[in-house]
């Protein structure tokens, strides 16, 4: 495997494969590798945690960076390239270059909650697509909203990657996997796990015929009780606008705050009864 830092050393080898990642890599990241070994010929994983999509006050300084562990983690899957550029490589005239905006859609959910934050995800993921140059690009359904922006910036852009969107791997008490986890203390780790029981609550609504937004939302609402809510939300999967009715199609959206640390997990709904 070898690690690059600089975009011309990154520029001399061809990519099939993209994982764009910011580190501390979990078992969530490398279903994502697994996915990408599994169909590429060549799969690099991007390595940056990228100050463009963090506001003031957010926790850009305390994110956590495990360079080495994440390393051996990815020789043993097999990754041919690392991508690590530090943050000068990515934004040498500092951090207000060119922006990509996705008008709409990057304001809603984490958008409308994190100002600015899917302009820098979209602004680095577009750099990383041109610098890399991957056929394929793979990413979480656990940022969904992530997912609406990249796939709206892929269509108007007409950037040549395709886009992989693979499924939430989760803790045995349904925890979606994050980075952000290991700042969870014990109780707040116990309060998090109401996240995936709301979802699985508004799962059982859904597949039980109800279809009103707003009674699969209270009802998430009760079990999230112990957390601060920042938004549980309906919305159309593509245009993130909220809808009125789960049927057919809806994404249910949820953040939350478990004490100091911002959760945030999803449910497609593609097929209710
Ligand atoms: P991050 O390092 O948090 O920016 O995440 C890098 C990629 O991994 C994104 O496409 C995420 O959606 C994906 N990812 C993060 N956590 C998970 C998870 N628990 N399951 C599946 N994918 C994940």
């Amino acid at each position: 495997m070898q690690i690059f830092t600089t975009i011309s050393e990154m520029r001399q080898v061809r990519t099939d494969g993209l994982i764009p990642t910011m580190g501390a890599l979990h078992e969530g990241h490398l279903s994502l590798v697994r996915a990408a070994r599994a169909a590429c010929e060549t799969v690099t994983v991007s390595i940056f945690v990228n100050p463009t999509q963090f506001s003031a006050g957010e926790d850009l300084a305390k994110y956590p960076r495990t360079f080495e562990a994440d390393c051996e983690l990815l020789r043993a899957e097999g990754v041919d390239f690392v991508f690590a550029p530090s943050a000068s490589e990515i934004y040498p005239a500092g951090a207000a270059g060119t922006l990509v905006e996705v008008p709409g859609i990057g304001q809603r959910l984490d958008g409308a909650s994190r100002p600015g934050h899917f302009r820098g995800v979209a602004t680095v993921v577009a750099k990383l697509f041109n610098i890399v140059q991957p056929r394929l690009a793979y990413f979480g359904q656990k940022d969904a909203a992530q997912v609406a922006v990249l796939r709206a910036m892929v269509r108007d852009l007409n950037l040549p990657a395709e886009l992989r969107v693979c499924p939430t791997v989760r803790d045995t008490d349904g925890l979606a996997l994050s980075s952000r986890n290991r700042f969870l203390n014990a109780a707040e780790r116990r309060a998090a796990a109401a996240i995936p029981r709301a979802l699985e609550r508004a799962r059982a609504l859904v597949e039980t015929g109800t279809c009103a937004s707003e009674t699969v939302r209270q009802a998430m609402l009760w079990e999230l009780v112990a957390l601060k809510v920042d938004y549980a939300q309906v919305v159309h999967p593509e245009t993130l606008e909220p809808v009125n009715n789960v049927c057919p199609r809806a994404l249910i959206a949820i953040a939350a705050w478990a004490g100091e640390t911002r959760l945030i997990d999803n449910l497609l709904i593609e097929k209710p009864r």
